[in-house]
């Protein structure tokens, strides 16, 4: 009890024993109401931060000579060191050297998942239980938050059930470091569209939902939203059939139903689809997000466009695919497939379709999330400042996170400092030497 109460406990004792009646009808009642109003007022005290870098990215641009203060779990100011204030009692952080930005947000992971070249996909679903999974998912959590991304945007569970939730949950918790979830759960596939397949007399457990028609796809997509899915994933095409060729899933009523469902619950849905009739046939259907789009034409980007539909082209996984096959970066010819990707970008950006920043990392190793945004620079020909404007405030307002992406009073306080200038040379990303989630620091100088 605070001398506050402890004061107003005394007063009402003299109240009682003058006006007894009065204050068994209302005593009770106000001292309480008192102690709430007081107990209210008195938020636990965390004291104020400064932190003083050699620059801010704000999350659009590079402020030499910024500072930052937080407060609680949030950002309270940030601008010139000489116009800010920080609050009395403030300690100050000095980060000399370091650049200080938005934690980044990863478009396109698969915490459930570890890398190919490790364990087969195949077998990673088959072979592997759901608690050595979820074992694994808590160190690529951490991996991932210390790599500087306080945001990943899972997509989806391959095979390991709604396991994604207890994780989410224990991360916000704060049982295990982690960054912020936004999940897929189980994902949508149409069936027999998606694997592990083994020899045609045996049905095995799929890396994903198996739902068609009106039904079952309403039931399917409602399922999940009930079960904590923030987003609806769909696979819109799919190596299928005995030729192994990507070709179109669901029809467009069934992908227009999934939206239309997920939707009226207030989840947007994004896309696997790497073919031009898939990725057609989801972005009419009103999908927030195409994965990979690796086959996609300059008709189909102008139509992204003009739906307002992204691109999260993944190129480090298919990178790290054709490097688990064999080839050789920098010595052997680029493969067809690595060739077609980086046309497929160029349309892209040509027809001015904004991009996603996710690495579809999982296929390769948690934590080497910036590795999509190396590739971004070095292989497409994006700058350092286009990419870290994706993976902060880009993927904040394709992901309608509007609390976060950007460094500005009122947001999280999600920031990571890392050593050099970032918005010049990529490879700074790498250097990460403090992330703080939440105003909570993992790491620091
Ligand atoms: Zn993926």
């Amino acid at each position: 009890m605070s001398t506050d109460c402890r004061a107003a406990a005394a007063l009402l004792f003299h109240i009682v024993r003058r006006e007894r009646g009065l204050f068994l009808r209302f005593g009770w009642s106000v001292l309480l109401l008192f102690c709430a109003g007081v107990l209210r007022a008195q938020p636990a005290a965390t004291p104020a931060t400064l932190l003083r870098p050699a620059a801010v990215f704000d999350g659009q641009d590079l402020h030499p000579g910024w500072v930052v203060v937080v407060e609680n779990d949030k950002i309270t100011a940030a601008g010139p060191a000489g116009k800010v204030t920080p609050p009395a009692g403030a300690r100050t952080l000095e980060l000399p050297g370091l650049t200080l930005m938005p934690g980044l947000i990863e478009g396109h992971s698969h915490l459930l998942l570890h890398p190919y070249n490790e364990t087969p996909w195949n077998d990673q679903v088959l072979l592997e239980s759901q608690a050595l999974r979820v074992a694994r998912a808590t160190v690529h959590a951490q991996r991932t938050l210390l790599a500087g991304f306080t945001t990943a945007r899972d997509l989806g569970t391959e095979g390991a059930g709604y396991t994604d939730v207890g994780l989410k949950q224990a991360i916000d918790k704060g049982i295990i470091p982690g960054p912020r979830l936004l999940i897929a759960t189980r994902a949508l596939v149409a069936t027999g569209s998606y694997g592990p397949k083994l020899a045609t007399d045996i049905d095995v457990p799929q890396g994903a939902q198996e739902a068609d028609g009106v039904d079952g796809i309403v039931r399917a997509v409602r399922e999940q939203i009930g079960k904590g899915a923030d987003i609806i994933k769909v696979y819109a095409d799919y190596r299928w059939g005995l030729n192994g060729t990507a070709a179109p899933t669901f029809s467009q009523e069934e992908l227009t139903l999934i939206v239309q469902t997920a939707r009226a619950a207030g989840r947007g849905v994004v896309a696997h689809a790497s073919t031009p009739e898939g990725m057609q046939r989801a972005t009419l259907a009103g999908v927030e997000t195409i994965e990979h789009g690796d086959d996609g034409t300059p008709e189909i980007f102008k139509l992204m466009k003009q739906r307002g539909v992204a691109l999260c082209p993944t190129v480090a996984a298919g990178d790290a695919i054709s490097q688990y096959r064999g080839w050789k970066k920098g010595q052997d010819p680029v493969p067809p497939r690595i060739q077609q990707k980086a046309q497929s970008v160029q349309a892209a950006l040509k027809a001015g379709v904004t991009l996603v920043m996710g690495g579809d990392v999982g296929v390769f190793a948690h934590g080497d999330n910036a590795r999509e945004m190396e590739q971004l620079v070095q292989d497409h020909g994006l700058s350092p400042l286009q990419v870290l404007r994706q993976a902060t405030s880009g993927n904040a307002q394709v992901f309608h996170l509007a609390d976060r992406g950007r460094i500005r009073p009122g947001l999280l306080a999600d920031l990571v400092a890392v050593t050099g200038d970032p918005t010049q040379d990529v490879l700074a990303v790498r250097q990460v030497q403090l992330v703080m989630k939440g105003g909570v620091l993992y790491k620091q100088p």
